[in-house]
């Protein structure tokens, strides 16, 4: 819990508009202090890892401007600032990356997350497409060792990597990630899986022992069973990982892989909602591509599920005082 005057809260919606300068997730203070912070929103602006539509490297600066449109106040708190007024929340600034070389991108991923997991902070890391999640991943592991993984997309994202030479792109990150050690498959579950995608996939991932959750699943057990799935099965520490296309491109067209008959807006919300309680150690919401967006909706979201993450983090912390 903050101590009064080390609280950090954004600048309020009547002292100044919502649009308004400093360029940081919903103007919270810009800072890399990890002494003075307990969860840090951090950019990844890199999508040299997709095999369809690029865009994502855009995604953090879309979901910043996205972020302008979120309010301090959830209508659950019972107090202004909801999750401010329990967790000192920064915006950690972008990392330094290059879109041109991969290999050393996912390196420079790993070493400057590193430190954000070492300090106790918990990273809300704003992709980027897919392939960052496995460096944040192997940085989490060296603080938490191997985590359960809570996973929401159209894809499973457990394709065996081309070669060993070239191992990365946004399709084979669980499959590395499980192969080393990074995420424990009996304590994970994935949710939203769907579209034209080989059935062999889904049926090697659930063998490796994924709780798979196909999107048709979904609409048969609905939020509260899902939920209950995801619970019964998650132990210890929890790392999220929120893929955009788990929305419905009607929610979410500015993504680079989109798929028909996914999530709504409200059932992503319900479900991150849902979380509060688990020991979440880091989370991300990556593929958002702004180029491929309409009216800023993707953005939106992206923005208030980031949102979201943080009433989690702050009601978890809550209930364990
Ligand atoms: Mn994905
Ligand atoms: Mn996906």
């Amino acid at each position: 819990m903050a101590e009064e005057t080390e609280r950090l809260f954004p600048a309020d919606w009547q002292d100044a508009a919502r649009y308004a300068s400093p360029y940081s997730f919903m103007r919270l203070p810009l800072s890399r202090d990890l002494d003075r912070a307990d969860v840090v929103v951090v950019g990844v602006p890199f999508d040299l890892g997709v095999n369809m539509r690029p865009g994502a490297r855009f995604g953090p600066r879309g979901i910043r401007n996205g972020s302008f449109q979120v309010r301090a106040y959830p209508m659950q708190a019972e107090d202004l600032w909801g999750p401010f007024r329990t967790l000192r929340v920064v915006d950690y600034g972008d990392l330094d990356l290059v879109n041109a070389y991969i290999d050393t991108a996912v390196q420079q991923i790993e070493e400057a997350i590193t430190p954000i997991f070492l300090g106790g902070v918990v990273p809300i890391v704003l992709g980027g497409d897919h392939t960052i999640t496995l460096p944040v991943l192997r940085a989490c592991a060296k603080r938490h060792g191997m985590v359960s993984l809570v996973h929401f997309d159209a894809h499973p994202d457990y394709w065996p990597p081309p070669s060993a030479e070239r191992p990365y792109h946004h399709g084979t990150v669980f499959h590395i990630a499980a192969q080393e050690g990074l995420i424990d498959l009996e304590h994970s579950v994935q949710v939203g899986i769907r579209g034209s995608i080989s059935a062999m996939v889904v049926h090697d991932a659930r063998r490796a022992g994924f709780d798979l959750i196909t999107a048709d699943e979904f609409f048969e057990l609905g939020v509260r069973e899902t939920l209950a799935r995801i619970r019964a099965r998650a132990r210890g520490p929890v790392y999220v990982s929120l893929d955009i296309d788990s929305a419905d491109p009607a929610y979410a067209p500015g993504t680079g892989t989109p798929e028909v008959a996914g999530l709504s807006s409200r059932e992503l919300v319900q479900l991150v909602r849902g979380l509060a309680g688990m020991e979440i150690v880091g989370c991300d919401v990556v593929e958002v591509s702004p180029p491929w967006d309409s009216s800023e909706i993707t953005c939106l979201l992206a923005a208030n599920l980031v949102y979201e993450f943080l009433n989690v983090l702050a009601a978890t912390r809550e209930g364990q005082r």
